[in-house]
């Protein structure tokens, strides 16, 4: 079978190459602690499950959702974002569902590049970027994002010949792998940037309600004038362990959310409408639920923090995200040494090049195993001599 260039250019998914090499490390006996891929392991919780229980019932719900939402939903989450953003959306016009965040993020690079342009991605960052900047046939330019400037974007490190050529640019706060959060300063740069050269900002707040010490994330939206260049996207997965749902929504720019809209009206029917009814449920209840979970996350941040600096790494402890980012030992590449722990202590970790050139040198811990896995990690990189020196 003759494959497209399209698919040819599309690298081999990152966590499919580590699922190998942590069934061989298994097959070897070795007990595995997954540090790996970030999906959430505590469960959906109980409120939204029986919110979904009672709307798959009900025969009204079973036929083809309206693409863009049912209404109650994007009243739902206009309504969460002006409780929890004070932030202002037309759910008929500035809000639309997704099939999860992940697709409207691929489907946003059809919508907004045409053949050649260039979408300006972090790197290290999200690697569905990079892949579906290529699937829509536009060009990747990537800005390096460092541990020196904070991860945020220079905007002035910018090549000025491509800002021409480009249409969008990704910015991703609390970032993924590295758990950066942005300041305000940094967002109010951004907006007169992306004015200035007529560029679609396409913010990915995944992460904007895992966050600690009660510092809120804050959505780009809050800011003065990001509705004439942006658009934001967002998901039920991380904030309500919903990851197998999918469910999230595009928001912001109207004309942005509309034509985004207008290539899913022809690629999918939306999201299943009892999903919708449960994701409603979730808004209602979002408050006590993400303290409750954020003293979770917070209380394995700091055993993994403080675990590791007892090791030799000197890491400030991220406000944001359930991602510790953390640079690889002095002799070891980041591949080097992700394989040297699995191989040696069972612990599976993310080579920090799999998120772009940018993250060669370092590595990526997801917090999103229990206290005790934590604690018995920390024992196994100790035990193994594994340190920062
Ligand atoms: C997990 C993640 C997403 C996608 O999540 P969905 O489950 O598709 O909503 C998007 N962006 C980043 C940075 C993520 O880490």
């Amino acid at each position: 079978m003759k494959m497209t260039k399209r698919i040819e250019q599309i690298p081999p998914y990152l966590f499919a190459e580590i699922d190998k090499k942590k069934a061989q490390a298994a097959a070897k006996g070795l007990d595995i602690i997954n540090l790996g891929i970030g999906d959430p392991d505590l469960p959906t919780p109980d409120y939204i499950i029986d919110a979904m229980a009672a709307a798959i019932r009900d025969p009204k719900n079973h036929d083809y959702p309206p693409y863009e939402g049912i209404a109650e939903y994007r009243k739902a989450v206009a309504k969460w974002y002006e409780t929890r953003f004070n932030v202002t959306l037309d759910p008929d016009k500035e809000v639309i569902s997704l099939i999860g965040s992940k697709e409207g993020i691929a489907h946003a690079f059809l919508t907004f590049l045409d053949p050649g342009d260039v979408a300006i991605l972090p790197d290290p960052g999200y690697p569905a970027y990079h892949v579906n900047t290529l699937i829509a046939g536009g060009v990747p330019y990537s800005v390096p994002v460092t541990e020196e400037n904070n991860y945020e974007v220079q905007f002035d490190q910018i090549d000025p010949n491509i800002l021409d050529r480009a249409n969008i640019i990704f910015l991703n706060y609390p970032g993924n792998p590295t758990g950066a959060t942005a300041s305000d300063s940094f967002f109010e740069r951004a907006i007169a940037w992306a004015k200035r050269h007529n560029i679609l900002i396409c913010m990915d707040n995944a992460y904007s309600e895992v966050y600690y010490d009660g510092q809120k994330p804050r959505s780009i939206l809050e800011f003065p004038g990001a509705k004439e260049v942006a658009i934001e996207f967002h998901t039920l997965s991380k904030t309500f362990n919903m990851t197998g749902w999918r469910l999230g929504m595009a928001v912001g720019n109207a004309q942005a959310v509309q034509a985004l809209g207008k290539i899913k009206t022809n690629m999918d029917s939306g999201v299943f409408k009892a999903i919708q009814w449960a994701g409603i449920k979730a808004f209602e209840h979002y408050e006590s639920f993400v303290n409750t979970q954020n003293a979770i996350y917070q209380r394995r941040r700091d055993i993994i923090v403080d675990g590791l600096n007892t090791l030799g790494w000197t890491l400030a402890k991220p406000k944001a995200s359930f991602y510790i980012w953390a640079k690889v030992p002095a002799g070891y590449t980041s591949e080097s040494f992700t394989v040297h722990v699995l191989e040696t202590t069972g612990i599976l970790i993310v080579p920090g090049n799999g998120y772009g050139p940018g993250g060669e040198g370092y590595f990526r811990i997801s917090i999103t195993s229990q206290e005790d896995r934590l604690v018995e990690a920390i024992a196994r990189l100790k035990s193994n001599n594994i340190r920062f020196a």
